[in-house]
């Protein structure tokens, strides 16, 4: 029976799962972070609450449920993360594309709507360019990441959880497979179970314990821009093939774009700039946005790109707890992980997704 519980990783995943945990248990927990909450990938991320094309219907059906677990912590919550349940606007580069992802969205059971030119037009009246088919999905929504983060990692922590901030998780402690604790570069801290919450983080710490864990670091880039307007540039999420943005907040708006490599010609800021000339060119009213701040984040991607929830084989007392789509999958992963942990019963709907799938013995 599991006691004690140290998180690697205070990003969306660990401060979830430590906030869950506290609240159903009176497990013993450590969350640790080798620098602040939330400083991980967590901080630029677009936060879009997503359905997505997917290359299985497992998938699919665990993004339909992930929607549903969002709106049970916002009940849960009382409404203090404020979540913007907008819905998004989207449409792909053929109306045959457009109109397959919104057939699949709705076999899915997914709220998603065919929106005519007309209708996109009366939904965002700021645009100036649209195809005559777009795919508005009713459900989705954006968290304020950063909010969400601190307040459930207060919650947690006045519900007793040890949170410790800039200490990095050296390495694992183990006796022979049964792994007992972990070393980190203030001390050592020794538990039940050990999940790792590290994001691109559980890499190397599993590497550490010759395991081949097949998880890249995927960058992807975050705009951050204001105005001066007091209307809203847009009403809900909008994700095209030129562009993918949202306002997150009055005269504040956030954009995500690909990453393409390391050449000077393709420098996250020279790409920011295209971008924002790309969004005052298809949005009304935009000439005086402002690009405040560009950064990349190092999303955790599994090569198959579906999640990785579980217990590593072979390694007693290490659960793993990972996905690029983190934020969209945050409350259902830790809600099902957290009964496992819990109750040791393995829960059906991860079958899909245990690590032993893309993990080797390294050398
Ligand atoms: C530009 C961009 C846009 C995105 N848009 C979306 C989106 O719209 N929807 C969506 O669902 N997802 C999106 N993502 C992906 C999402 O943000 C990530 O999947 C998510 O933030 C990962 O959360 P995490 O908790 O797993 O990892 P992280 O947020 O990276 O947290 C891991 C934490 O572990 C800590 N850590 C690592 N190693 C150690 C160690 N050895 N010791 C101690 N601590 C350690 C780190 O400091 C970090 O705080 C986007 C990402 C980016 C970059």
């Amino acid at each position: 029976m599991t006691q004690s519980v140290v998180i690697v990783g205070a990003g969306i995943l660990g401060v979830t799962l430590a906030w869950r945990l506290a609240r159903q248990s009176n497990l013993k927990i450590t969350l640790l972070d080798q620098a602040d909450a939330g400083s991980g990938a967590s901080q630029h991320s677009f936060a879009w609450i997503n359905t997505a094309f997917s290359s299985t219907p497992d998938y699919m059906r665990f993004r339909a449920q992930a929607g549903q677990s969002w709106r049970q912590l916002d009940q849960d919550t009382a409404g203090r993360l404020n979540i913007q349940w907008s819905g998004a606007l989207s449409w792909q580069q053929t109306p045959e594309q457009t109109a397959a992802f919104i057939q699949q969205q709705q076999d899915y059971g997914f709220h998603v709507q065919a929106c005519t030119g007309l209708q996109i037009a009366q939904l965002e009246p700021n645009l100036k360019h649209f195809p005559d088919l777009a795919a508005y999905a009713l459900d989705d929504g954006a968290v304020p990441l950063d909010h969400v983060i601190q307040s459930l990692l207060q919650e947690a922590i006045e519900a007793g959880v040890n949170y410790a901030a800039h200490q990095r998780v050296t390495s694992l402690i183990h006796h022979q497979n049964q792994v007992v604790g972990v070393s980190t570069t203030h001390g050592n801290y020794f538990a039940d179970q050990v999940v790792l919450a590290g994001g691109v983080g559980n890499h190397a710490l599993l590497h550490d314990c010759k395991i081949d864990l097949a998880l890249t670091a995927s960058p992807s880039i975050l705009m951050k821009m204001s105005y001066q307007h007091r209307t809203a540039l847009l009403n809900r999420i909008v994700s095209t093939p030129e562009m993918e943005l949202r306002v997150c907040a009055v005269g504040q708006v956030l954009a995500a774009e690909d990453y393409i490599d390391a050449q000077a010609q393709n420098h996250p800021e020279l790409i920011a700039q295209q971008a924002l000339l790309s969004i005052q060119n298809n949005l009304k009213a935009s000439h005086g946005l402002r690009l405040d701040q560009v950064s990349v984040g190092y999303r955790p991607m599994p090569t198959d790109t579906l999640p990785l929830v579980g217990a590593v084989p072979n390694l007693q007392g290490v659960y793993v707890l990972n996905s690029h789509a983190a934020v969209t999958l945050a409350p259902l992963l830790c809600q099902l992980a957290g009964q496992e942990i819990l109750s040791g019963n393995l829960q059906t709907a991860l079958a899909p997704y245990r690590p032993n799938r893309i993990m080797s013995a390294s050398s």
